[in-house]
C-alpha cells in the first residue's frame, strides 16, 4: 500500500510485494485475462506477454477495470479490436469509465473494444470453455469462473448452494482473502479455510491479500493441508 511503513508493505520478500488481483489463462491456442486492474500494463509487460486474445470481468470496481486502456497496445500488435467479456453491470461502468472508446467520432490511437455479453451460461473462448459462477461481494454480484477443473473467484464473501454446485469437482480453487479479521464484502481468512473445507476442493490458493494479512513466510506455514497462499507470478498447470 502506498505509503505504509508496515512490515508486509517494507518487506523484502518478494511474495509480500503484491500487484493488484488478476490471472492470465493460457491454452494451446488461447490466451485470456480476467480483470485489467491498474496495473494490468506492468504486469503484462513483467510476463511478456504478447499476444492475448481477450479479456474477462468479474465486476467493474476500479481495482479490477482501471487498466483497460492500455489493451490498445495488443490492437496496435494484433491488429484487431479486443473481445471483452462482461455481465450487463460491468458492460455499463466500461461504457461510463472509457466513453472515448465508444464514441461515434473516434481519436485515432484510443482502445478498440468488442463487448461481448455474458451471464450465468457457459461460454468458450477459442478453445478454453468457461462456467460463471455468481457469487457475492456484500450485495454486488460478481463473477467467478470455471476452467476445467480450475476455479478463479475473487471479491466475495458468501456463495449461494446452487453456483457452489459449480465449482465442487474443481481440482484447484483461488479463492479471495483479505485478512484475519472479518470484512464487510471479502471473506477473512477463517472463513475462505471454511468455504474451501465445504467446497471440497482439494487445492486452494488465496488471492486478493491485503498488508493486514501479515508477513507470507508467517502465514503461509500456519495453513491447513492443501492450502497456499498466491504471489504474484505463481504459474499453475492443470
Ligand atoms: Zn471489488
Ligand atoms: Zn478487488
Amino acid at each position: 500500500m502506498i505509503a505504509c511503513p508496515c512490515e508486509v508493505c517494507s518487506s523484502r520478500d518478494k511474495k509480500d510485494n503484491r500487484l493488484r488481483s488478476s490471472i492470465l489463462v493460457q491454452s494451446a491456442t488461447t490466451t485470456l485475462v480476467v480483470d485489467t486492474t491498474p496495473d494490468f500494463r506492468y504486469q503484462m509487460l513483467r510476463a511478456n506477454v504478447r499476444k492475448l486474445d481477450a479479456v474477462i470481468f468479474t465486476h467493474p470496481h476500479k481495482d479490477h477495470l482501471a487498466g483497460m486502456d492500455d489493451v490498445r497496445a495488443y490492437n496496435f500488435f494484433l491488429k484487431k479490436p479486443m473481445d471483452v467479456y462482461a455481465n450487463e453491470m460491468t458492460q455499463e461502468s466500461i461504457v461510463r469509465e472509457f466513453p472515448y472508446a465508444f464514441a461515434d467520432m473516434k481519436y485515432p490511437g484510443i482502445p478498440e473494444i468488442r463487448l461481448n455479453r455474458i451471464d450465468k451460461e457457459p461460454f468458450m473462448v477459442g478453445d478454453i470453455p468457461i462456467t460463471p459462477i455468481q457469487v457475492w461481494h456484500l450485495r454486488m454480484p460478481v463473477l467467478g469462473f470455471r476452467f476445467g477443473k480450475f476455479t478463479y473467484i475473487t471479491d466475495a464473501n458468501r456463495i449461494d448452494e446452487e453456483e457452489k454446485e459449480k465449482i465442487r469437482g474443481s481440482e484447484i480453487i483461488v479463492l479471495n482473502t483479505l485478512r484475519r479479521e472479518k470484512h464487510i464484502s471479502h471473506y477473512s481468512l477463517p472463513e475462505a479455510i471454511d468455504e474451501v473445507r465445504d467446497l471440497g476442493v482439494p487445492r486452494a490458493y488465496f488471492t486478493h491479500i491485503s498488508h493486514q494479512l501479515g508477513l507470507h513466510a508467517v502465514v503461509n506455514p500456519e495453513l491447513p493441508p492443501g492450502i497456499e497462499l498466491a504471489y504474484d507470478g505463481l504459474l499453475l498447470k492443470i
